[in-house]
């Protein structure tokens, strides 16, 4: 067992859920012109980039549905905020999220080079979901799914030295073997560029309302096996993290899993919304006599390595102890 596992305090902001992909099992996504389409204005993030400060997060993940712009309606609203382009107005956010104390995490899905370059010294870290290397159904109307364009902005990012998230996603229908080969092209590009902070093993939750509606969830045992064939085929410097609040954590930390993701004790979990996340205390409840360790979002690893931005650079002293995790509140 470990001596410790990790997590940190995020703010959740699901920027915007018009997406260009549909994919089987997801209920974030909406139409343009749906009702609960949405696109979320400065005044309302400014909101929750405060009370999240004010609680002791100590990052801002946003999240957008992929490619928006291919739908012009979106378009139209985003002009009406005042920006002609996606990538402009996170890099507004992010501003926005670092004046207020908070160290961005972007996760926009697939973004060129040129987006990644931009977004780079205002982002901690960044993130994208391989989930498989496998051509499925689940993903069958899903451009952005594509593994060689994910793999492709994966590596992308590595070459650029952005430290990164990543994981796959357990039980949409790919094999164990799929799940062994989405490991090792995650390690290689590792050992390749160094900036794979954690892999999640995610495991796919059923939805209402959705194609994958009857579609079974993996059973506790196809985890406990996912989480420690991750554990064998990623380097050593990588976390393997699953979700306490969608699969108890304590079976997975024996199996190898090293960290729990962000927590957040003022947004919910816009992917999985019916899955509360638990607090610290609840937390440490489910590690049992496992030690909890607040981090960043970025690694000390990367911290060390000084992979970020003159940016971001106060905010790191403030934050970190000398380890490079969350420094304890006085
Ligand atoms: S890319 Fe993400 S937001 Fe878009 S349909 Fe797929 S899971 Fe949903």
């Amino acid at each position: 067992m470990p001596e410790f596992v990790t997590f940190s305090r995020n703010v959740f902001i699901p920027v915007t859920n018009i997406c260009r992909n549909h994919c089987g099992y997801c209920t974030f996504r909406r139409d343009a012109g749906h009702p609960e389409a949405r696109l979320m204005n400065i005044s309302e993030i400014r909101q929750i980039l405060e009370k999240g400060e004010k609680a002791g997060c100590t990052e801002a993940l946003f999240v957008f549905g992929e490619y928006a712009e291919e739908v012009p309606e979106y378009l139209l609203e985003l002009e009406k905020l005042g920006y002609s382009s996606t990538v402009e107005y996170v890099a507004d956010l992010c501003e926005l999220a670092i004046e207020i104390g908070l160290l961005p995490h972007t996760n926009a899905g697939i973004l060129t080079q040129h987006e990644l370059e931009i977004l780079k010294p205002l982002n901690i870290s960044m993130g994208l979901m391989l989930e498989t290397t496998a051509e499925l159904k689940a993903h069958s109307e899903s451009p952005g799914k594509a593994p060689s364009t994910r793999i492709e902005m994966i590596r992308t990012a590595g070459k650029l030295q952005i430290p990164f998230t990543t994981g796959i996603l357990v039980g949409i229908g790919e094999t164990k073997a799929d799940r062994k080969r989405s490991l090792n092209v995650i390690a290689d590009m590792h050992r390749e560029f160094g900036h794979i902070q954690e892999v999640i093993i995610q495991n796919f939750m059923p939805k209402p309302d959705t194609p994958m509606a009857d579609h079974a969830p993996p059973s506790k045992e196809e985890m406990i096996e996912t989480v420690s064939i991750a554990r064998e085929i990623l380097p050593d410097d990588v976390a393997v993290q699953v979700a306490p609040n969608l699969i108890d954590p304590y079976i997975l930390i024996k199996a190898g899993a090293s960290d729990l993701g962000g927590v957040s004790p003022t947004t919910i979990d816009w992917i999985n919304p019916e899955a509360e996340w638990p607090d610290v205390i609840e937390l440490q409840r489910m590690t049992k006599e496992i030690e909890l360790r607040e981090r960043l979002p970025i690694y000390p690893q990367h911290i060390k390595k000084g992979w970020y931005s003159s940016n971001l650079s106060d905010l790191i002293e403030t934050l970190t102890d000398k380890n490079g995790f969350k420094r304890k509140q006085q």
